[in-house]
């Protein structure tokens, strides 16, 4: 289970990629004669790709990431444009490595789920994304969302 982070009433623009199981054929690669039936046939597919970063990342960490940037933690929500320059200050310090350490975790097991742990080059890479969205949205005047 993700959460991707994304400004949803940002400009998206369609873009046509090489459909990843057939590697562009448009064939099954089992049965002869037999069309992709990912992608139809086609070789290609349809996808809509925003004009901001999308940042997913597992439950477990966007729920961490939510809580040190002062937004309540939940499966899926909106911070409005005008709390947005609440969050930046907070991911700031994240991304800068002052305050990473609340976020960093070591590996551990707790009964069947396996957490794999986010060292410092992890933090400050995604809160560093997370900043990149939060500022371009606030300059565009958007929300953003989280599901
Ligand atoms: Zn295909």
């Amino acid at each position: 289970m993700s959460i991707t982070f994304w400004a949803p009433d940002a400009p998206r623009t369609k873009q046509q990629t090489e459909c990843p199981i057939c590697e562009g054929a448009g064939v099954d690669a089992y049965v002869e004669g037999l069309d992709c039936g990912y992608c139809n046939g086609r070789g290609w597919l349809d996808e809509e790709k925003s004009s901001l970063p999308e940042i997913n990342m597992s439950n477990t960490n966007a729920w961490d990431f939510m809580a040190r940037m002062g937004v309540t933690p939940d499966h899926c929500g909106r911070i409005p444009h005008a709390s947005l320059s609440e969050i930046g200050p907070k991911l700031a310090l994240i991304a800068y490595g002052l305050t990473s350490v609340f976020l960093e975790r070591e590996p551990s097991v707790v009964g069947s789920i396996t957490y794999c742990g986010r060292d410092h080059e992890y933090v400050v890479r995604r809160a560093t994304e997370m900043l990149e969205l939060v500022k371009q949205a606030q300059a565009g005047g958007y929300d953003i969302t989280w599901g």
